[in-house]
């Protein structure tokens, strides 16, 4: 049976929220969110050109308050979306990725 390190490049979000995040507390992730900011893309991205959020991570937070209009999305060359196996866009409309998810 594959060992946990073995199963993580394939292993889908769901898997992966489970084994990293599942046991955490809400503070607990939000600091986790805070270790993986400097990958986010969300502050470089057309649709979030006027916020002024430029520490985003709306994939685990979710959604923007201030973002009503999509006009292009980073999300999918970010090094989370790899990393994670998120398979979404548009966290800061939509919603977060485990919002977005089976979990
Ligand atoms: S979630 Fe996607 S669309 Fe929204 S700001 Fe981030 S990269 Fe852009």
């Amino acid at each position: 049976m594959a060992s946990p390190d073995e199963k993580w490049p394939t292993a889908s979000f769901e898997e992966k929220y489970t084994l990293m995040m599942g046991s955490m507390s809400d503070e607990e992730q939000r600091r986790a969110a805070a270790n993986v900011i400097h990958l986010c893309q969300c502050s470089k991205c057309p649709t979030n050109t006027e916020t002024g959020e430029i520490n985003a991570v709306y994939c685990t937070f979710g959604k923007s308050e201030a973002i009503h209009e999509e006009k292009g999305c980073l999300c999918s060359v970010c090094a989370i979306t790899k990393t994670m196996s998120l398979r979404w866009e548009y966290y800061c409309t939509q919603g977060s990725a485990k919002e977005l998810s089976d979990l």
